[in-house]
């Protein structure tokens, strides 16, 4: 499986380990990984304080 290669050069994806527009050395950039646990984590941290911000204005 390939991994996928970034040229911070060019801002651009590709495949091999030198840029194939500008020469530069591509990095590996692993796709963001999200956990679903810390969206719920997050999620829950921002209902808690739009509540707050809500009961503030009560
Ligand atoms: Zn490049």
């Amino acid at each position: 499986m390939n991994k996928i290669r970034y040229c911070p050069n060019c801002k651009e994806y590709t495949l091999e380990e030198v840029c194939p527009r500008c020469g530069a050395k591509t990095i590996v950039k692993a796709p963001p990984r999200y956990s679903p646990k810390e969206n719920v984590a997050r999620y829950r941290r921002k209902m808690r304080r739009e509540i707050l911000q809500k009961e503030g204005l009560l």
